[in-house]
């Protein structure tokens, strides 16, 4: 009786200890540290500004903050209104990160948003800066460990995750490094690593180096998931631990969107779901920014569609606040 006492009160105690780090969680916002069970809301992955100029001659001369800034509000008071409260902003340094815009906009709407570090491998290495090419890994790392230590340059504004990308076949030399890079900024730091992908073969690449380098998949973001067809390798993907990134929605996929993560729901694997759009863009190359893209197609039309389809309160909860929590609330996913 006594032993069982004691383990009772041991397990209590553990439980205790678990409850309180994570209700104890944080995530890190342009603002500074707020608490994961405070993130509430969230779309993932969206864009305020994405200047497609190039690694060598992008440059924040390129754009008007406070003409940016009018200009994306109004969409982001629109999200405010449905009830959103963070907002991940997944534009990385080289192709119009802006952190200074990104934390005035969050003091303007009251909104938490998020910015990262990291460096942008796709679209064929147009926005990977040459200094990535005679550096190592290590040294890449050592770069964006700074970032998270010391701020983003003399900002003092912290990166919330780090934001790599790849080009959609087998992972290149210079992939390959930036991933590398980013499993030992995440052990150095605890930032998840959301990585632009799309098909399964660079994802499961991706995931395999992770696990040489001792990093847990939960530590990793599957973007761009919605571009691999074949389902049963979200199925995969999402069972080894990663999450899975649906976050192209728009007007006319919602449909489509409903069967990718009914699968996923089919499988007991809702809790690996990160949705968003993957939408604004304001590009300093075009008149006025271009034409920027609303973030509110989620919550009008997929959330109500997913709701006909039978998906309850709770699990709505779970996509829009439960796994952003648990995805971007900073803490280091080892393997062990
Ligand atoms: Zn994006």
């Amino acid at each position: 009786m006594r032993n069982f006492i004691n383990i009772a009160a041991v397990s209590f105690m553990l439980l205790l200890s678990q409850c309180s780090a994570s209700k104890d969680r944080m995530i890190m916002t342009v603002k500074g540290p707020v608490k994961a069970s405070e993130m509430g809301v969230s779309l993932t992955h969206e864009h305020i500004l994405v200047d497609f100029i190039g690694a060598d001659s992008v440059n924040e001369s390129r754009w008007d903050k406070s003409i940016v800034s009018e200009k994306a509000m109004p969409y982001l008071l629109a999200i405010k209104k449905l009830g959103c409260k963070t907002f991940v902003e997944c534009t990385p340094e080289y192709i119009g990160r802006d952190p200074v815009l990104l934390k005035s906009l969050s003091e303007s709407t009251g909104l938490n948003i998020i910015t990262n570090t990291g460096y942008y491998g796709a679209a064929n290495d147009k926005y990977v800066p040459k200094h990535a090419y005679e550096k190592s890994a290590e040294e890449l790392a050592s770069g964006w460990v700074d970032e998270w230590n010391n701020g983003i340059g003399s900002t003092g504004i912290k990166p919330g995750f780090i934001k790599i990308g790849v080009d959609s076949k087998s992972l290149s030399d210079i992939d390959r490094k930036l991933v590398i890079a980013a499993a030992k900024t995440h052990l150095n730091t605890g930032l998840i690593i959301a990585s632009h992908t799309g098909p399964a073969i660079p994802a499961l690449e991706q995931l395999e180096i992770l696990e040489k380098e001792g990093v847990d998949p939960e530590a990793f973001i599957w973007v761009h998931a919605q571009g691999e067809k074949d389902l049963s390798n979200h199925i995969k993907a999402a069972k080894m631990g990663s999450w899975i990134g649906l976050d192209g929605i728009n007007e006319d996929n919602c449909e489509e969107y409903v069967r990718l993560i009914k699968n996923l729901k089919d499988n007991d694997l809702l809790d690996k779901v990160l949705l968003s759009h993957d939408a604004g863009w304001y590009d300093p190359a075009k008149e006025n920014g271009g034409e920027f893209r609303g973030f509110t197609t989620l919550f009008e039309k997929l959330i109500p569609l997913l709701k006909a389809e039978g998906f309850t309160e709770k699990e709505i909860d779970q996509l829009m606040i439960t796994n952003p929590a648990e995805a971007y609330a900073v803490r280091i996913r080892k393997l062990n």
